[in-house]
């Protein structure tokens, strides 16, 4: 939903990272209000994770220049875990298996690192598994899953269903699902983007991460953005992921390389 007046929660301006002393993003621009849901698409490689490791705060990618700002913050200035505690959630594209830790406990100490930080009161075990039962059900997850080791041995779906319980749990403003829909079969994926659907209120935003079209048949984004080569080169409104379902990603190519052509020839104007 679209209200101009609505909070900005996200502001990107000129964003520049390297990985590896890679540069990978290459001035990304991007505005994300309370109540909007945001597509990103685009190819393999062309920066989409890249981008959501940015904005949690992963230490294997470098900003070297441009801005985020979190509700008017420097995101930027802060260690993941705080921007995590601050309302800024990342479902991984790869979730990770943790044996030995329980999903449990892990989930209730996560919880109420959000909590406290929201001035609510901890919740003691018997009062998150109420909480957690509730929750369950947005994910139609069954409560044995709670059980084992975070993610060890779960399926790609499960794992996925498992991101979306946490973020059900942690009430982010913006979340952001790299790929949440990758590697579900149709059953796994209407529950996924149900689930998401739940959670979408006025308050908060969700930025989309996806390489097909499928998810936004279930997700209906506000608007899509198309990555390539590290920025994004269109935005427009769902209507533009049919398009690129029609046309596929060639005009994007087609797209970048004048863009491209039209830089080149300008830095040595620029120079002189
Ligand atoms: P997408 O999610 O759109 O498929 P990525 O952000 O994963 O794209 O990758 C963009 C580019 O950055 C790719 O060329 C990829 O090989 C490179 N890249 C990403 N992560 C790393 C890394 N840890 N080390 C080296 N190169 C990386
Ligand atoms: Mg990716």
């Amino acid at each position: 939903m679209i209200r101009p007046d609505a909070e900005l929660l996200l502001q990107i301006t000129d964003l520049h990272a390297r990985v590896e002393d890679q540069p990978i993003l290459k001035g990304v621009n991007l505005e994300i209000r309370a109540g909007e849901i945001h597509a990103v698409m685009g190819r393999n490689g062309s920066g989409k994770s890249t981008l959501s490791k940015v904005l949690a705060g992963h230490p294997s990618y470098r900003v070297t220049s441009g801005s985020v700002r979190y509700r008017g913050e420097d995101l930027l200035a802060l260690p993941p875990e705080e921007r995590a505690r601050m309302g800024v959630f990342l479902g991984f594209q790869y979730p990770i298996e943790i044996p030995g830790v329980s999903n449990l406990e892990f989930l209730r100490v996560a919880t109420n690192a959000r909590r406290g930080q929201k001035g609510q009161e901890e919740l003691d075990t018997f009062a998150f598994e109420d909480l957690v039962n509730e929750r369950l059900k947005v994910v139609q997850m069954d409560p044995a899953f709670l059980e084992r080791s975070v993610n060890e041995g779960f399926s790609g779906g499960e794992k996925k269903r498992n991101e979306i319980l946490q973020m059900a749990l942690l009430e982010p403003l913006v979340a952001i699902l790299d790929e949440t829909d990758s590697g579900l079969d149709i059953d796994a994926l209407r529950i996924v983007a149900g689930g998401v659907n739940q959670l979408a209120t006025a308050d908060n935003a969700t930025l989309l991460i996806t390489h097909y079209q499928r998810l936004l048949e279930v997700i209906t984004p506000d608007y899509v953005h198309v990555m390539a080569a590290g920025r994004i080169l269109r935005t427009g409104g769902k209507e533009l992921a049919l398009e690129l379902e029609e046309r596929g990603y060639d005009w994007v190519d087609e797209e970048l390389a004048a863009l491209e052509l039209s830089e080149n020839a300008r830095t040595p104007l620029e120079v002189a």
